[in-house]
């Protein structure tokens, strides 16, 4: 069965005329293909309100949650009003009203309690898709499509991480062919709840924040599609962020490798998590606009292109901050990194680079500057006694730093590439801090003072992608 799987994002999904041109879309690829499998995200800001509403629950607050879910109620009803069939109004309306009772009841349990677990905040969070995907199903009923909303919970396996579940492949594979796989036999569109599944027991759990992309990934593995289109509000991945570079454009191809060092090193455009089961099991993922659907987008595909060590992409995080932990006792002694990382893990903060000198005098790595002043207290906790001593001299950080990243297929093996980089750093008098010991081959990382983090990525763009 020739099959795609199309997920919609909260943009696409996100108001009526939204609606109406996704579901157009949908219309549209049914044409095209012999089945067709919609796998949507909660409307745009509604995953963010209901966090909310639970959040100022557990503080006791009683107002928050009942003027959300008014206004949620609001949205969806006016997406009902202007695009679902008169005779099912009703109907979905009362799915609807349903779910946001229970968002209300289970608020109001919450700010009984006082706290909220996180188990109770995935049940709250999955009333964004699981109201959405029966209007979207209703919509395409309108448009002369057999549709079903589904949903994820009854697909997706997952273990008991609450917030952030793993998917259990095989489980998940066998529940989403006995699902789905009838569905699509008789010509029925199923639109799917993205974000959300279920542990075994049958809880709901969620893929983490931005998980439909995963989700929208998963069925189309379990279904081995023939692609599987994430529908967005961008034309595709760009080769930087066009804020900073006028001549940003989107790239055609992209390597999962190069894929995946994006999303990692801040483009926001896909889930980091998507890219890896349909690409492993060779089935193309395409990034397109809803918005501009005429346009191709970027295709991700498993096989870097011929052209080995092309520069596809630089991009840059901001807010960041160098810690080091130094001092002249630390070589030798076994357990300092480990010590230290451990530190950062229990504050919870990402590291998003890390270096060390042979010298061992000195461990430095990258963080997010909100996370700094804890950090580097349970630092100066945890080596009290090596502060002490003397064997560490100090714990600082310098702040106002930027992590400036350029992505290409193997781009370290390609002789000249990295020289290119850092002459077009070097060109415009632009301070390398420090360099990355990337994450992969398919990727440089420079340090770079925040005043020039936005000159970097200019330069290079010019430099080294535009002349490519
Ligand atoms: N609605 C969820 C979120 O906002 C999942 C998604 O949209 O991908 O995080
Ligand atoms: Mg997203």
């Amino acid at each position: 069965m020739k099959l795609v799987v199309m997920k919609f994002g909260g943009t696409s999904v996100g108001s009526i005329e939204s609606i109406d041109q996704s579901t157009n879309i949908i219309v549209e690829q049914s044409k095209n293909w012999e089945a067709v499998a919609v796998v949507v995200s909660a409307m745009t800001g509604v995953t963010d309100a209901l966090i909310c509403g639970a959040e100022t629950a557990a503080g006791g607050d009683e107002e928050t949650y009942k003027s959300i879910a008014a206004t949620l109620l609001a949205r969806h009803r006016e997406v009902i009003e202007k695009l679902v069939a008169q005779e099912e109004q009703a109907e979905i309306l009362a799915v609807i009203t349903g779910f946001i009772g229970e968002f209300s009841n289970l608020c109001s349990a919450v700010s009984t309690l006082g706290e909220i677990t996180p188990r109770a905040m995935d049940t709250i969070v999955s009333f964004g898709e699981r109201m959405n995907a029966p209007v979207i199903a209703a919509v395409l009923r309108k448009k002369g499509i057999a549709s079903a909303s589904v949903s994820a919970k009854n697909l997706i396996v997952t273990d008991s991480n609450f917030q952030k579940a793993m998917p259990m492949m095989d489980e998940t594979r066998a529940q989403t062919q006995k699902v789905l796989l009838p569905l699509l036999e008789k010509k029925t569109v199923p639109v799917i709840t993205g974000f959300i599944g279920a542990n075994k027991a049958g809880s709901i759990t969620t893929l983490g924040r931005g998980g439909s992309d995963y989700s929208g990934a998963l069925i189309g593995t379990s279904l081995d599609a023939s692609e599987v289109w994430i529908w967005t509000d961008v034309d595709g991945v760009m080769t930087t962020d066009p804020r900073i570079v006028k001549d940003a454009h989107v790239i055609p191809i992209l390597s999962a490798n190069e894929i995946s060092e994006l999303a990692y090193f801040g483009a926001k455009v896909l889930h980091p998590k998507t890219i890896w089961p349909v690409i492993e099991r060779d089935i193309p993922l395409w990034v397109k606009n809803t918005f501009n659907p005429k346009f191709p987008g970027t295709k991700i595909i498993r096989e870097p292109e011929a052209a080995e060590g092309r520069v596809k992409a630089v991009t840059i995080i901001k807010k960041l901050s160098l810690v080091t932990v130094e001092g002249r006792g630390m070589m030798g002694v076994p357990g300092i990194a480990a010590r230290t990382f451990a530190c950062v893990a229990r504050q919870k903060a990402s590291v998003l680079m890390i270096s060390q000198a042979s010298s061992e005098q000195s461990i430095c790595f990258v963080i997010p500057t909100d996370s700094v002043p804890k950090v580097i207290k349970e630092l100066e906790t945890e080596f009290a006694l090596e502060l002490d001593h003397a064997d560490i001299n100090r714990v600082w950080s310098m702040d106002n730093i930027v992590i400036v990243t350029v992505v290409g297929t193997a781009i370290r093996s390609t002789s000249g590439l990295a020289s290119k980089i850092f002459g077009a750093l070097g060109a415009a008098k632009i301070n390398i801090i420090a360099i990355a010991q990337g994450s992969s081959e398919y990727s440089i990382s420079v340090i770079v003072n925040a005043d020039a983090g936005d000159a970097a990525v200019r330069q290079i763009h010019a430099e080294v992608i535009n002349h490519n």
